[in-house]
């Protein structure tokens, strides 16, 4: 695995990204309609643990998160999970117009 230190940095240059406060605790996976698992207990790890490649590997989920904000609406920790997933689609559009500063 590469570990990218600047990773979240980049990511936030799309927009806001904070998950320092999730406990990995599971009810987002629980509640979410299409029952996606990587959003967001290992996706916005992998962002907080700076791994690119994880991240790019999952586009297809990023892409597939209708941001119904219901795993948001019942985070206990307040994660702002919609929010997160947007900035994410704009750092892989970025990145696949080579926009996303290296
Ligand atoms: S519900 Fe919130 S705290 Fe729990 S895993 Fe999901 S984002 Fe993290
Ligand atoms: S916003 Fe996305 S990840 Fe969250 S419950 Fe809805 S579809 Fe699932």
């Amino acid at each position: 695995m590469r570990v990218d230190p600047q990773f979240l940095t980049r990511v936030r240059q799309g927009g806001e990204f904070d998950a320092s406060v999730c406990m990995n605790c599971g009810v987002c996976t629980a509640l979410c309609p299409l029952g996606v698992e990587l959003l967001p207990r290992r996706l916005f790890r992998y962002v907080l643990l700076g791994n690119p490649d994880a991240v790019r590997e999952q586009t297809e989920t990023i892409f597939s998160c209708l941001l119904c904000h219901m795993c948001e609406s019942n985070c206990p920790a307040g994660v702002h999970i919609t929010e997160n997933v947007r900035t994410l689609r704009t750092h892989l559009n970025r990145e696949q117009y080579h926009l996303a500063e290296a």
